[in-house]
């Protein structure tokens, strides 16, 4: 389902210019990453697709109708979102938390298919099925909040940071989950510190730069031709493996 954003401004009171005329499009289908420092408008860029700030400027359409529509839900519309803070309910169990997941869902039969399919795709969350999800460690939950966005079926995912602060191996295991994920054919947002992983595996990748501007997007190989990215990054983004096969 197609997210198309256009010249986005979001402001935090007065003074805090968040996101500056920011334009994005995720094509149905598509894994697409959005890379950038700290502070440079990425988390309120998620949160303005799902409503949670409203835009001083600009438009967000998800599946062709705007988000800011009285009648848009995010929920019907199959769109999930994953924060930075994983958003998982710590007081109850990975298995509650799953089927929360799906509490809006009236085909039980699915359900407990796609509860399946999630334990499958991380065999973690059925060891710890009956735990509290407090006791689970930092990459623990944020499969288990992947998972659970997942019992939605959405058409949309937005991840914000999934794999900030985790080791090494389980960034691995979620940047293949992510790519899994997009095989299956979920249209994906990306949020993402790490930028060559993400180059790696999106199909296009745009650039934020504080104060909330895309300095550039593209596939590796577009990046790495513009004078401005490189510069940004660090790192030419054409001497990554995918850009080179
Ligand atoms: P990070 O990678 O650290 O999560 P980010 O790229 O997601 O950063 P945002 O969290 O969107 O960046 O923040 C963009 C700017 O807006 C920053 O200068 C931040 O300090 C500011 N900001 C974010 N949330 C608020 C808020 N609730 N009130 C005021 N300023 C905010």
């Amino acid at each position: 389902m197609d997210l198309v954003i256009e010249d986005l401004y979001v402001q935090y009171g007065s003074s805090v210019m968040a996101v500056q005329g920011a334009s994005l499009v995720v094509r149905d289908g598509e894994l697409v990453a959005l890379i950038g420092q700290n502070g440079a408008g990425k988390s309120t860029l998620m949160k303005a697709v799902m409503g949670w700030v409203s835009p001083h400027a600009g438009s967000i359409a998800i599946g062709g109708t705007s988000v800011r529509d009285r009648a848009f839900s995010h929920l019907d519309r199959g769109v999930a979102f994953v924060p930075e803070d994983r958003g998982i309910f710590s007081s109850l169990t990975v298995g509650e938390n799953l089927r929360l997941g799906a509490v809006r869902r009236r085909d039980k039969k699915a359900v407990a298919e796609d509860i399946e399919r999630e334990l499958e795709r991380f065999p973690v969350l059925r060891r710890y099925w009956g735990r509290g999800a407090s006791l689970l460690s930092g990459g623990e939950q944020q499969q288990l909040a992947i998972a659970r966005a997942m019992m939605l079926n959405p058409r949309l995912l937005l991840l914000d940071e999934p794999t900030l602060g985790l080791a090494p191996i389980i960034v691995d295991l979620i940047f293949d989950v992510i790519e899994q994920l997009r095989a299956e054919g979920v249209t994906i947002l990306l949020v993402e510190q790490n930028a060559v992983r993400s180059i790696e595996v999106a199909d296009r990748t745009y650039v934020v730069q504080a104060p909330g501007r895309i300095i550039g997007s593209g596939t590796a190989a577009e990046l790495g031709a513009s004078a401005a990215v490189v510069d940004y990054l660090g790192f030419e983004p054409t001497d990554l493996g995918r850009a080179a096969s």
